[in-house]
């Protein structure tokens, strides 16, 4: 089969043949109809410092998708053939301490899909069964394919309800974005969005924003002050990963407010933990993946019945050839999500 492979610890990734991964007992094969890049993806294609030090080549990349069941082991009992599914890409080993008090997505012996597990950017993908999800039937592929960083939206807004609060959205990446849509479903009142890439604040307004501010143009501070009665925002939803954003963040919530941040950072931040945090009584919240699978369920449901439509993120799609191209359109912040045919 065809597989976007990273195969050397140098910068780059090859498409090549590999042969299909063998199906164990427990396992599903699945052909994958469409994929979607994920910014780990290129990172791990950039051979970044992070990517050094976390992942063995040589290995399938990759871990949003879509696809049809092939195949299934002898004792898998919930997939069947033909069935239609994503899957959580938090593999989780179930027994350790995390997975058996309901937190699998900090497990103690977590692999990656598609960095510690070979991946879904190829032609076939063989996984356990317990991460696998059955598509609503009503989730076009091209929505299926992203329901992943879809959940990562989900958590950091939904942290706390949003409804009738003014809200922050610090970057508008893909899931800055996934997160405006539901911010905006979920009733809330006021959506400010800030991020320093103008093609990306178009479609934050396409998807619900009421304000769409660049930080690099303007003080976004005064802005928000003035919008929100000089009371600052009730909530802040961290997706840049921008120490100064953080700031700005910390420095315009509400005393009382909360904040949820699922941005990751270069360094060690620096934060004004006893003006901004303790004397402000914030409650903070660290994200990371999605609460398996309730989050997917939420998911699910936002899109299946049409509350959130995605479409306006969804800018590019290719064939799995073309993969470099679509890499070089997120380096740029020339695009939303990118979608590969497989
Ligand atoms: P992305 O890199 O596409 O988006 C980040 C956005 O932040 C960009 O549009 C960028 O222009 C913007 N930005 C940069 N500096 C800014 C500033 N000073 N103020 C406002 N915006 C600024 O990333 P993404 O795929 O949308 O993911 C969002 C973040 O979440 C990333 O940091 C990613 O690494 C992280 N992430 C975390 C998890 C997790 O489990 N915690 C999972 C997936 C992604
Ligand atoms: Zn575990």
């Amino acid at each position: 089969m065809k597989a976007i492979v990273k195969t050397k610890r140098t910068k780059g990734m090859e498409l090549i043949n590999v042969p299909i991964a063998q199906l164990g007992l427990r396992d599903v094969l699945i052909k994958v109809t469409l994929a979607s890049i994920c910014g780990t993806d290129v990172h791990i294609y950039d051979w970044t410092h992070w990517a050094r030090n976390r992942l063995t080549p040589p290995r399938i990349i990759g871990h949003e998708f879509v696809g049809i069941v092939e195949d299934i082991g002898n004792e898998v009992t919930h997939v069947k053939i033909g069935d239609r599914v994503s899957a959580e890409s938090h593999i989780s080993c179930g027994h350790c301490y995390q997975c058996r008090n309901g937190y699998s997505e900090v497990c103690r012996n977590l692999k990656l899909l598609g960095v510690d597990y070979d991946g879904a950017l190829s032609e076939y993908l063989v996984l356990p069964e317990h991460v696998l999800w059955k598509n609503d039937p009503n989730i076009p592929d091209k929505w299926a394919t992203m329901q992943e960083p879809f959940g990562n939206a989900i958590d950091t807004v939904m942290a706390e309800d949003v409804s009738a609060k003014t809200v922050l959205i610090l970057g508008a990446g893909p899931i800055g974005l996934f997160a405006t849509g539901i911010a905006r479903a979920s009733g809330a009142s006021l959506i400010i969005v800030s991020d320093p890439n103008n093609y990306r604040l178009a479609i934050s307004k396409k998807m619900g924003a009421h304000m769409a501010l660049n930080p690099q143009k303007k003080d976004i501070t005064p802005l928000i002050l003035e919008a929100t009665n000089n009371n600052g925002v009730d909530v802040v939803l961290e997706f840049s990963g921008n120490n100064q954003a953080l700031n700005q963040g910390l420095q315009t919530i509400t005393p009382g407010g909360r904040i949820s941040i699922l941005g990751i950072y270069e360094k060690r931040v620096s934060i004004d933990l006893n003006k901004e945090v303790i004397f402000k009584k914030i409650r903070i919240y660290g994200i990371t993946g999605r609460k398996v699978f309730s989050s997917w369920y939420k998911t699910s449901s936002f899109l299946s019945s049409g509350i959130v439509n995605p479409d306006p993120i969804l800018t590019h799609r290719f064939p799995l050839k073309n993969y470099e191209r679509g890499m070089k359109l997120m380096r740029e912040g020339k695009c939303g999500k990118v979608i590969l045919d497989v």
